[in-house]
């Protein structure tokens, strides 16, 4: 089964750049290592919300997501999942984020709900007609050490 691992301080952060952001959705991209069941999340890079409409919808700024391409190249890391929340709906992807899906290809969608705190991720089907839920995996921080 498809999994997508963090750790406990990984998603603390995303949580918090959510509720930063307020009414805005919020954006980062997840760095880390994946084979063929599972990504492994090492580095989270918080971005900003570039789309003129930011409570319904995102774009990560492209000057951050150009640094983010390179911290995942000097790392050795590739784009493992894109992060974004609602404020203000549920965590499952919208109309917008189905299509943006479809364009991006591969990696895992983490969404993060701001009304019931749910974090959950997804991953379009490999026939390219919808996506699936996949399991997130918090591990705690001592697995790491
Ligand atoms: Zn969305």
């Amino acid at each position: 089964m498809d999994e997508i691992l963090l750790n406990q301080k990984q998603v603390d952060a995303l949580i918090q750049h959510s509720e930063k952001a307020g009414i805005s959705e919020s954006c980062a991209m997840l760095l880390g290592t994946h084979n063929d069941q599972q990504w492994n999340v090492k580095e989270v890079f918080l971005t900003r919300n570039a789309h003129e409409d930011s409570k319904t919808s995102f774009i990560i700024h492209p000057e951050e997501l150009l640094q983010g391409y390179q911290l995942a190249e000097k790392k050795r890391l590739e784009l493992v999942g894109i992060f974004h929340s609602h404020p203000d709906s549920a965590a499952s992807p919208s109309n917008f984020d189905k299509k943006f899906m479809k364009v991006n290809g591969d990696v895992p969608w983490i969404i993060f709900s701001g009304i019931n705190m749910d974090l959950r991720a997804f991953i379009l089907e490999k026939d390219m007609e919808g996506e699936k839920e996949i399991k997130i995996k918090v591990m705690e921080r001592h697995f790491f050490q």
